[in-house]
């Protein structure tokens, strides 16, 4: 993260966040200094507001909250950053139409003023050459005034296009923010907030909702024997098939490594199994096979938790209660879906 601030500024920050550190009995090690950091430099307010809510709340700082907060505000750094200029650069180019508006409208009361005193002239004085003076006059100001708008178009038009270049940019920026760089889908901070706003919703408009949350069955196995690469290409192929099994509102993300997650909004958990089910078969039979060489994988399996939003619960306890289902689907054999008590 790059912070703006000159040497000095620096070290005070430095010196506020050490001294933080060693109030709060941070262990200093890079993760946590860079957190700190930006705390003391007080440029990200959000990270200031969720740091002030988690020591009011539980009155430490422990290496998980350290690994989240991490998450949450460092890593896809430079995504935040370019999102910053850009909306900055946005704001400008707003604030130069909001300027050239008021060019218009202070030209065009110019342009009233001229023709009224004019008119004012041509009504005081009775003789008919002032006729061709006034009607002249007229001409000559409603040229000049033909000659400002169109510059103004073109300043407006180059301004907008500008804008609408921007938007594409972030919006772009935005969307592979919120992407896995492997596989396509969705990943973590994306099901993070969509999962925080369905269940809003849940509790709002009192509807069921269901998560799920698979892994590859003996995948460290399955890197193991045929490498990395191959491992990499099953992580696509798997993320794929959950995201040509889910539609419309519902949710595939990618939640960590070989793990997935399904959010399924509206659904009841014995819905939720039932496509679960028609997941894992979908994912079992496939053949997973390099056609350029000719080699055989084998296949892979997949073991899936599911549980049913109990309303208004913690969203970590929804997700710890999806993620014990899942251990016991593992337990009791993997390549099994298991559901969650409600
Ligand atoms: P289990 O059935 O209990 O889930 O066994 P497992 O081997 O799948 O579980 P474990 O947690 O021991 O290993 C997970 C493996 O997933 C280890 C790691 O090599 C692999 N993995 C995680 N992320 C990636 C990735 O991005 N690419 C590849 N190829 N492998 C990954
Ligand atoms: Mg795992
Ligand atoms: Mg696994």
């Amino acid at each position: 993260m790059q912070f703006m601030t000159s040497d000095n500024q620096a070290s005070a920050y430095a010196k506020r966040a050490f001294g933080l550190m060693e109030e709060l009995n941070v262990p200093p090690i890079p993760q946590n200094y860079e957190i700190w950091f930006g705390y003391a430099s007080d440029q990200i307010p959000s990270l200031n507001k969720a740091l002030d809510k988690i020591i009011a709340e539980k009155g430490g700082f422990t290496i998980d909250i350290s690994s989240e907060i991490y998450r949450r505000f460092f890593s896809n750094v430079e995504n935040a950053e370019i999102i910053n200029e850009t909306s900055a650069k946005i704001e400008n180019e707003v604030s130069g139409v909001l300027d050239i508006l008021g060019t218009a409208s202070d030209e065009f009361a110019g342009f009233q003023d001229t023709i009224k005193s004019n008119l004012q002239d041509f009504t005081s004085v009775e003789k008919p050459v002032d006729f061709e003076e006034f009607i002249q006059n007229v001409v000559k100001e409603t040229w000049k005034m033909q000659d400002t708008n169109e510059k103004l178009q073109s300043q407006l038009h180059k301004s907008s296009s500008e804008i609408s270049t921007l938007r594409e940019s972030l919006e772009e920026t935005r969307k592979e923010s919120l992407t896995d760089a492997l596989t396509g889908i969705s990943n973590r901070k994306m099901f993070d907030s969509f999962l925080a706003r369905v269940s809003e919703e849940a509790v709002a408009e009192d509807t069921p909702l269901s998560l799920v949350i698979a892994d590859i069955d003996h995948f460290k196995k399955f890197n193991d024997t045929f490498g990395h690469q191959v491992g990499d290409q099953v992580l696509k192929l798997v993320a794929a098939d959950l995201s040509n099994n889910v539609k419309g509102q519902d949710l595939a993300a990618r939640y960590g490594g070989e793990e997935f997650a399904i959010v399924l909004p509206n659904t009841k958990s014995n819905n939720a199994l039932i496509l679960t089910e028609q997941i894992r078969k979908s994912i079992s039979s496939k053949k997973i096979r390099n056609r350029q060489t000719n080699t055989d994988f084998g296949a892979v399996t997949m073991s899936f938790g599911i549980a049913e939003f109990r309303s208004g619960e913690a969203i970590e306890r929804f997700i710890q209660r999806a993620d014990e289902a899942l251990y016991k689907a593992k337990e009791a054999g993997r390549n099994q879906c298991m559901l969650a008590e409600n």
